[in-house]
């Protein structure tokens, strides 16, 4: 059979238990041709067919039929990733899983949910809130990001200071692996399980290269009764990497945490600027600033904000940020599926230059020594810089995970071509100072050829964890194991 003979006799086979839920247009599939990472203007990858399948039990068949003709099967969600992740260079079946968007059970007694994959995490918030219910785990892409993409690729949380990434939620889902089966990985609504090999762990960043997560059974927690948000400025990066740290040791109920250096402050000030015009008033000398949000009840976040004040300021010369509507601007920032104040820098940012960003992670003490490779290496290939966010995500620590993020010139190949020579760069720095490639964004189609260097040996365990959930290749391939913009 041809590779067309074998599309056309999938698509019939697809159509007779989908119906126009599956579909070759080109019009359809043009809608699922790129994300948000970084590609040339007329770049486009168009999947030969789209599906949309409504549950498991269609996931199933539509994996049996890709199984059957070998056709790649790529799920799709919000397509706000930032690293190739559904782009489907290698052609195949795109699965559009938002059709998936039913929250099946909510349980407060046992403060859980169970859900569809492709729920978007703000409408499943909406639906929680009428409980005084929430899922913390919130991507500042909320409104388009699924819970299924947020397991997929292990994206960063507002709120990951607190409450962790999805998995520090998640207690078991279902995916259906590249052997066109459907399986329950985890552990019921417990929270956690020492009883045979967390397989659930495995879907967690991989990228819908073991398969499609289709279920979802998630902890939440009660809604704060109350929040507050502040900045404080630095003299150095680590001086406020140092002075959270302290805050965090504290136990005062800090709920996020996030350190930009100077060039981003300079966003804030900048917005703060047009809006009021006026100039905020910032010292020269600040080289960092720290937003902190609280919540809680309101005597709580009261002494925190006290009590924060007291060390930040007098123990680590930090000054605190008056003008609280630039605070709150930033605090808006987050919470909308936009970039903000770098449009009103850049009112034209995302149609004349993308946002694109190295996500690495290094420990604490390696903060400066990466920021300044960021400067240099941006400047080796020619990146005009954004700036440093450092998110933290591990429970009342300081964990860096970074966003280095720089302007991307998209008009041609090459300069796109350079925006990936600057991430793996990057990327090699952040392993040599103890750290990871990627955080927030993952593997995509930037990262999997070089993945050796970061896990060595362990990179053949995850081979053959691969054959094992996907024995004839057709889960996202081109993710994970190669690379298509970044050579090793
Ligand atoms: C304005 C904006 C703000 C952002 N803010 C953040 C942020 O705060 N934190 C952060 O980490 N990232 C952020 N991002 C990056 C991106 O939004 C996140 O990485 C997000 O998780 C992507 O979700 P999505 O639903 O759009 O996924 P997609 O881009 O559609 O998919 C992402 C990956 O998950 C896989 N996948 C999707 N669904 C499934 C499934 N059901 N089963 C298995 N695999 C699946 C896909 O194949 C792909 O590899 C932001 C992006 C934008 C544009």
């Amino acid at each position: 059979m041809t590779d067309q003979e074998k599309l056309k006799a999938a698509l019939t086979e697809l159509q007779a238990f989908l119906g126009d839920r599956a579909t070759d247009s080109a019009i359809h599939r043009m809608a699922y041709s790129r994300d948000w990472s970084p590609r040339y203007k007329d770049m486009t990858d168009l999947p030969d067919i789209l599906v949309v399948p409504r549950n498991t039990e269609e996931v199933v068949q539509i994996v049996q039929v890709a199984l059957k003709y070998e056709l790649p099967v790529i799920p799709f969600a919000g397509g706000t990733g930032m690293g190739g992740g559904v782009v489907a260079w290698k052609g195949g079946i795109m699965v559009e899983t938002k059709g998936m968007n039913q929250v099946l059970e909510i349980d407060p007694a046992n403060m859980s949910v169970t859900v569809q994959a492709g729920i978007t995490i703000w409408e499943l918030n909406e639906r929680l809130a009428p409980y005084g219910l929430w899922l913390p785990h919130q991507p500042e892409s909320k409104r388009a990001c699924t819970i299924g993409a947020s397991i997929g690729c292990d994206n960063d949380s507002t709120f990951g200071v607190r409450y962790g990434k999805i998995l520090d939620c998640l207690t078991n889902a279902v995916v259906v692996t590249g052997r066109g089966e459907a399986v329950r990985l985890g552990h019921r609504k417990a929270s956690f399980s020492s009883t045979g090999y967390n397989l659930m762990h495995l879907l967690v960043a991989a990228e819908g290269t073991l398969g499609i997560v289709t279920e979802a059974t998630l902890r939440v927690v009660t809604l704060p009764k109350t929040r507050e948000v502040r900045a404080w400025v630095f003299r150095t990066l680590i001086d406020g990497a140092r002075a959270l740290e302290r805050t965090l040791a504290s136990g005062l109920s800090v709920e996020s945490a996030h350190l930009n250096c100077r060039r981003r402050l300079h966003f804030y000030t900048h917005a703060f600027r047009q809006k009021y015009g006026k100039e905020p008033e910032i010292p020269d000398w600040a080289e960092s600033i720290l937003f902190l949000s609280f919540a809680g009840d309101e005597d709580v976040v009261e002494f925190s904000l006290q009590k924060a004040r007291s060390i930040l300021e007098g123990e680590f010369h930090g000054e605190w940020v008056r003008e609280q509507e630039m605070v709150e601007g930033y605090w808006d920032s987050k919470h909308r599926l936009a970039f903000i104040p770098f449009k009103q820098k850049w009112p034209d940012s995302q149609r004349e230059k993308k946002f694109g960003a190295a996500d690495v992670g290094v420990p604490m003490g390696r903060l400066e020594e990466m920021y300044h490779a960021f400067l240099e290496i941006s400047a080796k290939y020619d990146q005009q810089i954004l700036g440093m966010t450092v998110y933290n995500e591990s429970p009342n620590k300081v964990s860096p995970s970074i966003s280095f993020a720089v302007f991307v010139d998209d008009s041609t190949e090459e300069t796109v071509q350079n925006f990936y020579r600057y991430v793996r760069e990057m990327s090699l720095k952040a392993v040599e100072l103890e750290g990871t490639m990627s955080t927030y964004i993952g593997d995509g189609d930037r990262l999997g050829g070089f993945n050796e260097l970061e896990h060595g040996l362990s990179f053949q365990y995850m081979k053959e964890l691969k054959a094992l959930f996907d024995p004839k290749n057709i889960m996202n391939p081109g993710k994970k194991f190669e690379s298509r913009w970044i050579q090793p």
